[in-house]
């Protein structure tokens, strides 16, 4: 499936859900429909550390569906850690880093080897 973007509610929602566990990290897998990302599933339990994080998307069940990873960086660094570069290859193809202060500029998207790359906004 070809992914064409992500939809505004969503990007709206993972900002929000950004600031609301600040300082703590949040990470959580996104779903496409007919290649709009536009659903997401917040993985269970309080993550509060790089390590965590990745240690909890190793586990995750992949379906045909998934279209990669979103997760926060509550120091605001918009580029991926070490860690990030090691889960984004077995979690899909696109992975949105969210950074404090969580507004609607405080975000990218990278592919799985960690390049950045394009994601329409759609709605
Ligand atoms: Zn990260």
């Amino acid at each position: 499936m070809k992914i064409r973007g992500i939809s505004r509610d969503l990007l709206e929602l993972l900002l929000e859900v950004g600031r609301d566990r600040h300082p703590y990290e949040f990470a959580g897998i996104l779903r496409e429909t007919d290649g709009v990302i536009d659903e997401f599933n917040l993985l269970p339990g309080t993550v509060s550390s790089e390590t965590s994080a990745s240690l909890f998307l190793d586990m995750m069940p992949l379906d045909t569906h998934v279209a990669g990873s979103a997760h926060s960086h509550p120091n605001g660094a918009l580029v991926p850690s070490d860690a990030d570069l090691s889960f984004f290859p077995r979690v899909g193809r696109f992975h949105l880093i969210i950074g404090y202060p969580y507004t609607g500029e405080n975000w990218r998207c990278f592919r799985a080897n960690g390049n950045p790359t394009e994601m329409e906004v759609i709605g």
